[in-house]
C-alpha cells in the first residue's frame, strides 16, 4: 500500500458524512460529458462529495496527451464552482501502476465507516471481471454504474450472476451500507469524447460549449492538444 498522502481540493474542512463518490478517468482533457455524469450521480444519489481522481501516467503505459499537471489543473478549474466536487491527486502521485482496488483500500483505511461508490460507465462495467482483484471491490466500495437510458443490465454470466447478488434499485442502501451493493443509473448522455476533443484541437478547431471556459483556457494557453497524437509524458 502506497505510503504517499494525497491532497484534496478544496481542502475538506470537518468531517464529511454519507457517501463518497469517486470518480476515477484520465480527463485528458475533462469534459462536460464527465461533469454533466458526476452532477447528476451527485443529485440523484443525494451524495455529498464526488471525488474526482484523475489517473496517473506511469512511464510503461501508453503516455496520456497533457501532462499530470495539466490535467490536474484541468480537473481542478472544471471543478471549483461546485463546493460538493473535489479533486484527490493520489493516482497522479504514484510512481507504479494504479489500481482501483489499491485507491479504494487506501481510501476505506481513511474512512472506514463512511459509504464509497465507485463510479464506472457501461463500458467499464462490461469489462469488470478483466480488473485487477474485481472482486475485492465490492468488499471495499458500492459500484454506481452510469448507463444511456433503455440500456438493460446482463442477466447471464458472471456479471449478470454479479447482479444477483449485488444489485439494488434502492439509493437508501448506498447510504445504509458502506460497500457491496451495485446500483445502476441511468444519466443524460452528452456525446463528448476526449479522444474527440483532442483531434478536433489537433485540427485546430475551438472546444467552447464541449468544457467549461476555464479548461479551455487552460488547453489553449498550454497547447497541450495542439499537434495529434503526440504524447507529452
Ligand atoms: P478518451 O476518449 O480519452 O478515452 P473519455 O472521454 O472516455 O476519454 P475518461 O477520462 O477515459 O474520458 O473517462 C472517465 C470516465 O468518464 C469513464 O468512466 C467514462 O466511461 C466516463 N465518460 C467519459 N465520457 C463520458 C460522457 N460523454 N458521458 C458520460 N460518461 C463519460
Amino acid at each position: 500500500m502506497s505510503t504517499i498522502r494525497s491532497q484534496v481540493s478544496p481542502p475538506m474542512g470537518g468531517a464529511i458524512r454519507g457517501p463518497m463518490g469517486v470518480f476515477g478517468g484520465t480527463f485528458d482533457p475533462i469534459h462536460y460529458g464527465h461533469l454533466r455524469t458526476a452532477f447528476e450521480l451527485l443529485d440523484s444519489l443525494r451524495l455529498p462529495e464526488m471525488r474526482f481522481m484523475p489517473a496517473g501516467n506511469p512511464p510503461h503505459r501508453t503516455a496520456t496527451f497533457a501532462s499530470n499537471e495539466l490535467r490536474l489543473r484541468m480537473v481542478q478549474a472544471a471543478t471549483a464552482g461546485q463546493p460538493r466536487f473535489t479533486v484527490d491527486d493520489r493516482e497522479m502521485r504514484k510512481l507504479g501502476p494504479s489500481y482501483s482496488v489499491e485507491t479504494l483500500a487506501e481510501l476505506r483505511e481513511e474512512f472506514p465507516e463512511r459509504p464509497l461508490c465507485l463510479v464506472i460507465g457501461m463500458d467499464a462495467f462490461l469489462g469488470l471481471p478483466r480488473w485487477h482483484q474485481w472482486r475485492t471491490l465490492l468488499d471495499l466500495a458500492h459500484l454506481v454504474v452510469a448507463h444511456r437510458p433503455g440500456w438493460r443490465a446482463p442477466s447471464m454470466g458472471p456479471l449478470g450472476e454479479l447482479l444477483v447478488d449485488h444489485g439494488t434499485g434502492t439509493v437508501r442502501d448506498l447510504h445504509d451500507s458502506i460497500s457491496g451493493k451495485i446500483y445502476i443509473h441511468a444519466v443524460t448522455q452528452l456525446e463528448i469524447s476526449s479522444t474527440e476533443v483532442r483531434a478536433l484541437m489537433a485540427a485546430g478547431r475551438d472546444p467552447c460549449y464541449l468544457m467549461p471556459d476555464a479548461v479551455r483556457q487552460i488547453v489553449l494557453e498550454s497547447g497541450c492538444y495542439a499537434r495529434k497524437e503526440e504524447a507529452q509524458g
